[in-house]
């Protein structure tokens, strides 16, 4: 029967690796897989997420999976976020990763989600175990395999050929691969019963009609008006400067893709964090190291504005 999983996290999180690992595992087990990304419009950290089907057989299902065996929330801020439908077709029978440092029982006493939930704090322990910069997709793709039922063998082997693919050295795969075992060796395990009933289309097939590129193209009817949408709610990380080390060389201000930060008088960084998204592209552009990437904070769901 099949078993369907559906991976959400932040533009940069890596979910899609991780359900191409998924994918990958459940491949060398001998099924059949399939996986698949959706982006949005924003880049990283916006909300993503990806799809993986496993069978016996050939897979004739496409697209979106709306109603999952299994939902993989790598990042929880998202549970928050209207926008990122991470909780669509979630039902007592599904089953729930939370990459959380909160128990399954206090996220459930914070936010009541329904499911089967299990958690555990993937970025602590990549934090942890891999350092600054510490990635958590091959984390997820582990976490997920298990929860599957995929075997541990065949989850390491997948991290190592998608790793690979994305060009990581070898002492940086194995070190992914065992902070990766590790935590499918750690994770709580919950009921995964494949075979959620999906829902069929109801609507009628559309023909589009081609309009000519002057009326066909896209038009902003209302500009000026991303202020409005507040980002911070993206953030996992925090970019923070440290006054003494900052030589006012303004890269940082020229480098962040949203524009949110502005130069004072005497050349220091001044960051709008209602807009910050936390991308960490700053903190990567400084030349002295004057910008740290501080972890969020408040609960797993933070709101960060301040
Ligand atoms: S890039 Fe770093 S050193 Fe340059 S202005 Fe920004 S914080 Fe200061
Ligand atoms: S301030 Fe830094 S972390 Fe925030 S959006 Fe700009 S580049 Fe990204």
């Amino acid at each position: 029967m099949m078993r369907t999983v559906r991976f959400h996290g932040r533009g940069g999180q890596g979910a899609k690796t991780a359900s191409r690992i998924l994918g990958t595992a459940a491949f060398i087990e001998g099924f059949v897989a399939q996986d698949s990304p959706v982006y949005g419009a924003e880049r990283r950290g916006a909300p993503v997420a990806a799809f993986t089907r496993i069978d016996s057989g050939p897979i004739k299902q496409r697209g979106v999976i709306a109603c999952p065996d299994l939902v993989v929330i790598a990042d929880a801020s998202l549970i928050q976020d209207p926008a990122a439908r991470v909780l669509d077709g979630v039902n007592e029978r599904t089953a729930v990763f939370v990459n959380s440092p909160l128990t399954a029982e206090q996220l459930q006493a914070q936010t009541p989600l329904l499911g089967r939930l299990t958690t555990l704090d993937l970025t602590t322990i990549a934090l942890q175990q891999c350092g600054k910069g510490g990635a958590i997709s091959a984390l997820v793709g582990a976490v997920a395999g298990r929860l599957v039922g995929l075997r541990r063998d065949s989850v390491r082997e997948a991290i190592a050929r998608e790793l690979a693919d994305l060009g990581l050295a070898a002492t940086q795969i194995e070190r992914n691969q065992a902070v990766a075992i590790q935590c499918y060796d750690t994770v709580r395990t919950v009921p995964v019963a494949p075979g959620a009933p999906q829902p069929t289309a109801s609507a009628r097939l559309q023909v589009p009609t081609y309009e000519s590129p002057t009326r066909g193209t896209a038009r902003i009817s209302a500009a000026a008006n991303s202020i409005l949408r507040e980002t911070s709610g993206w953030r996992t990380f925090r970019p923070v400067l440290v006054p003494d080390k900052c030589n006012g060389c303004w890269l940082c201000f020229a480098y962040c893709p949203d524009g949110v930060i502005s130069m004072a008088k005497d050349d220091r960084p001044v960051i709008d964090y209602a807009h910050c998204k936390g991308c960490q592209i700053c903190v990567h552009e400084c030349p002295t190291e004057a910008l740290v990437a501080e972890r969020e904070k408040e609960g797993t769901v933070a709101w960060k504005a301040k």
